[in-house]
């Protein structure tokens, strides 16, 4: 069943450059189900327009996304959709992991990687938080341009976890400091994840949309096939690298953690909401 609220991701064209943007403001752009689709939506829509070149994803308000839906009034877990990355089972009638492995297989992981192998450039365009779930909408993007107020952390070692579903911490930061950045969960700001080569440039807020379009249009002169090449050429160099196949083996040590949380009590997320979570950063 479909799943888009009309205005739960906004999309506009501007030239030859489409502005996917990420629209639960009060929820610091939370992601739900039905912004999962309906970003899927934009960006094959944006895929299968020729006049579109490239891709810009960002999230309106003052942050880029807290990540995850995991308690605003929106939380549409036990929900529906459209199936799209795959065809393993709907997880909605299911229980423990033939539930929470479906589903995560599908909106998670199968929905990023969907959207890292769309043939165009995709810049992520990234103020205030940028947290857990957040990150791996960030990641799957081909650049990240950041405000010099942006911050990036996973702190979902606090529920029990190793990391989001996405994982592909050891790929772009570095295998040490991404066990420094999981080990505490502590904030990385914008100037140490230039300097850690996760993300392409750092502008003041002020100057974010004006650099990420300048940057976007530079890079829409470029022939479509050749980027769509070249973007294959690089993310399957990263794929050699051990990108993919890492993903599916901490995948299985994700859900075994999940699963785990569930047998002990407490849930999957080990007690946690999205209020306890932001409390122990905060705190
Ligand atoms: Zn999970």
């Amino acid at each position: 069943m479909t799943t888009t609220e009309p205005e739960i991701v906004t999309y506009e064209q501007r030239g030859a450059v489409a502005l996917v943007t990420m629209n639960r403001p009060s929820y610091r752009n939370a992601q739900n189900s039905a912004m999962t689709y309906a970003l899927d939506d934009a960006f094959y829509r944006a895929a299968a327009d020729d006049s579109v070149k490239v891709i810009v994803l960002a999230g309106s308000g003052e942050h880029f996304s807290a990540g995850h839906d995991i308690g605003t009034p929106g939380r549409d877990v036990d929900e529906s959709f459209e199936r799209r990355s795959g065809l393993w089972w709907d997880h909605v009638g299911k229980e423990g992991v033939d539930s929470r492995f479906a589903r995560e297989s599908e909106v998670y992981l199968g929905m990023c990687r969907r959207w890292r192998e769309l043939p165009k450039p995709t810049i992520a365009m990234v103020q205030g938080a940028c947290i857990a779930g957040g990150l791996m909408l960030a990641w799957c993007c081909d650049l990240i341009v950041a405000a010099d107020d942006a911050f990036f952390a996973d702190p979902v070692v606090r529920m029990g976890i190793p990391g989001v579903e996405y994982f592909a911490h050891p790929w772009v930061m570095g295998p040490r400091f991404a066990k420094e950045f999981l080990f505490t969960g502590d904030r990385v700001y914008a100037d140490r994840a230039l300097s850690l080569g996760m993300v392409n440039r750092v502008v003041s807020r002020q100057e974010l949309e004006h650099s990420v379009f300048e940057l976007a249009d530079r890079i829409a002169q470029m022939p479509r096939l050749g980027l769509a090449l070249t973007k294959k050429a690089v993310n399957q160099a990263e794929d050699q690298m051990g990108l993919r196949a890492g993903m599916d083996s901490v995948f299985g040590l994700h859900h075994a953690a999940h699963a785990h949380n569930a047998e002990v009590g407490g849930g999957s997320l080990a007690g946690h909401d999205a209020r306890s979570m932001k409390d122990a950063s905060d705190g």
